[in-house]
């Protein structure tokens, strides 16, 4: 089993529940179909088709020529805290000081550490099922008890908050949101956010509010957060980035805005887990930041129209119903009334119809019943996929 041989390592419990990303996953499966010559569309991976635009490159190459590529301070460089907190402070109304964010390789780091730093064994740690996979994984690793809680069709995918308020109890610690979301492409309104709020205060409780969508919305400009309520500054990290709103994921870029207290704590742990984030990627995002927000506007522009696109075509298609989703770049359809698991329809799929989508499995039990479609890809692309998911349904027995 080992290349070297040897026992297999004993590991610990922290590690052993983890499991890999399904997108990786169904990825893996494609690329190996694709190897023996197979034509394979990809709606599986939740990347951003787009090149950042042409000045955050020349920002990024610039910066690498001048030799900004050293050790810099752990929480960021200056320049790109200065311009996180104003930025990120006006679009959600707040005041955010610098001494609060904290730059990230990835937005996820800035999840994983203040979870780290928030949850001791036992804690109970509340999460929407479906959700991205990062929630669990990181809730295990921290050794709190993650509460699935299901973020519901009939709701616009918001929580059922029914259940949000069973699942509560005095050892709920923490509360994971994610609005606009994967997979759902789901956006928790305003009242929802309030009514968790104010079990969040009862409780003195915290939230990890993953916003790495909020400008990725097709109504009403960007999605509410909790932090802009009454007393939630003090009680919530919010998460962001630039893979999605920038397309910039393989850069490795994103942020945190915590409490300071939380902030300082936090940055200790990341300094011992990688030091700092690369140096010249941050002056890139100096650039996406204080240069102009067209490009984002035209690629959301554009992502509205793949989701009509897309919406339209599965709601033609038989057992197949669709809901507009309001933000994200993925549609969540239902498909029940195919009548068989959605893991065995995804894998069939693939291989006869070359097509990689997920199931809504890969998310958590409640994605039982559905698929989800990533269209960050182009429109000739989707086309070509929506002809042959139509054909391979309408062939089916
Ligand atoms: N949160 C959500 C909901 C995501 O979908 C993703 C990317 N798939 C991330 C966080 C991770 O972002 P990053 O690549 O910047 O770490």
């Amino acid at each position: 089993m080992t290349g070297t041989g040897g026992s297999p390592p004993r590991l610990t419990e922290r590690v052993r529940h983890l499991r890999a990303e399904g997108a990786y996953h169904v990825l893996a499966q494609a690329q190996a179909l694709e190897a023996e010559g197979r034509d394979i569309i990809h709606l599986e991976v939740g990347e951003p088709d787009f090149l950042a635009s042409e000045e955050i490159l020349d920002a990024g190459v610039e910066a690498l020529r001048a030799g900004r590529a050293r050790y810099n301070p752990p929480a960021g460089l200056p320049n790109l805290r200065d311009a996180i907190a104003e930025f990120a402070g006006r679009q959600r109304g707040l005041s955010i000081s610098p001494a609060q964010v904290l730059v990230s390789p990835g937005a996820k780091p800035n999840m994983f550490f203040p979870t780290l730093a928030l949850i001791d064994a036992g804690d109970e740690v509340i999460y929407p099922d479906p959700g991205f996979p990062t929630y669990a994984a990181m809730i295990g690793v921290a050794g709190g008890q993650g509460v699935p809680v299901p973020v519901v069709e009939e709701r616009g995918f918001s929580f059922d908050l029914e259940a949000f308020d069973r699942a509560l109890s005095d050892r709920t610690r923490l509360i994971i949101l994610n609005s606009p979301a994967n997979p759902t492409g789901g956006v928790i309104p305003l009242e929802d956010l309030e009514h968790i709020a104010q079990a969040v205060r009862r409780l003195g409780a915290w939230v990890v509010s993953d916003e790495i969508y909020t400008r990725i919305t097709f109504e009403g400009g960007v999605a509410p957060s909790i932090a802009s309520l009454p007393e939630m500054q003090e009680r919530t990290v919010i998460v962001d980035g630039f893979s999605k709103t920038y397309a910039m994921s393989g850069w490795r870029l994103g942020y945190g805005i915590m409490p300071e207290a939380l902030a300082r704590q936090v940055e200790l742990l990341l300094t011992h887990a990688y030091g700092c984030t690369a140096e010249f990627t941050q002056w890139a995002a100096v650039e996406a930041l204080q240069g102009s927000q067209a490009r984002v506007t035209a690629m959301v522009a554009e992502y509205r129209r793949r989701r009509d696109l897309v919406v339209k075509r599965l709601n033609a298609m038989p057992g197949v119903t669709c809901r507009e989703p309001q933000g994200a770049f993925y549609v969540f359809p239902n498909v029940t009334r195919l009548g068989q698991a959605v893991e065995t329809l995804a894998d069939g799929i693939l291989r006869e119809a070359g097509v990689a989508l997920l199931p809504g499995t890969a998310f958590g039990a409640n994605g039982e019943g559905y698929w989800r479609l990533s269209y960050a890809t182009s429109m000739e692309n989707l086309e070509k996929a929506m002809d042959r998911l139509d054909q391979y349904l309408r062939a089916r027995p």
